[in-house]
């Protein structure tokens, strides 16, 4: 089953997520954002063994210290959608825009994901969701096992993601809603437990996407 734990790092917040297969104790990193010391506080006591580094967009709160694991354990970079290639090859105004210094270097993972692609972590699945909006290659990782999602920045407890920043859409984020992530819960009427990018995990159940359809959907 999938375990994980979450750090908050950088001025933004972000949560950086540790996952990791309670059997085969291998473990990803999910959008480690920055501050590498506290994140490596965070794997030191878990006896797990990080195989790769997962990213669900390209924002600097994301990403930046995706280089710094990658070269400590020699392990890939893995996603997100090719359509954040511009994101990743402007981390540098990225860190002057949000005064971000030192600044990060622009880098590109070892790997692009698309929607449906399966990523394996010992006994643990996650279905990849291309889910733009936020970002144009923004995706998120799905476990169906432990009905559990870890969504980047697409909707947090009481919003959904913000369309103002690099690349953002808003009618593509509210298509990715209500086509990718509603769906979740809709097919069979389960609770979702999501693991967003900022602020605390939440549920998507009725109440939640009543509430997101009547604040950010009406009149449409
Ligand atoms: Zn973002
Ligand atoms: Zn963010």
């Amino acid at each position: 089953m999938l375990n994980f734990k979450s750090q908050i790092v950088t001025s933004f917040n972000e949560n950086c997520y540790v996952i990791w297969c309670d059997k085969s104790k291998e473990a990803a990193l999910v959008d480690p954002g920055g501050e590498p010391k506290k994140i490596s506080q965070l794997i030191k006591p878990l006896n797990i063994s990080i195989t790769k580094i997962l990213l669900t967009h390209g924002h600097i709160d994301h990403v930046g210290s995706a280089i710094f694991f990658s070269k400590l354990y020699n392990i890939p970079v893995i996603g997100p959608h090719i359509f954040d290639h511009f994101l990743l090859k402007n981390l540098f105004s990225q860190s002057r825009l949000f005064n971000i210094s030192p600044a990060v270097n622009p880098f590109l993972p070892n790997q692009w994901l698309k929607d449906n692609d399966l990523i394996i972590l010992g006994s643990i699945v996650l279905e990849v969701i291309y889910c733009p909006g936020h970002s144009p290659g923004h995706i998120a990782f799905w476990n169906a096992a432990k009905r559990c999602l870890i969504s980047g920045d697409i909707l947090f407890e009481s919003s959904i993601g913000r369309t103002d920043l690099l690349g953002g859409d808003e009618k593509k984020i509210k298509y990715s809603l209500v086509q990718k992530i509603f769906p979740l819960f809709n097919k069979d009427n389960r609770d979702v437990t999501v693991l967003p990018g900022h602020g605390k995990k939440f549920l998507i159940n009725q109440k939640y996407i009543h509430f997101i359809f009547k604040t950010y959907f009406s009149g449409v």
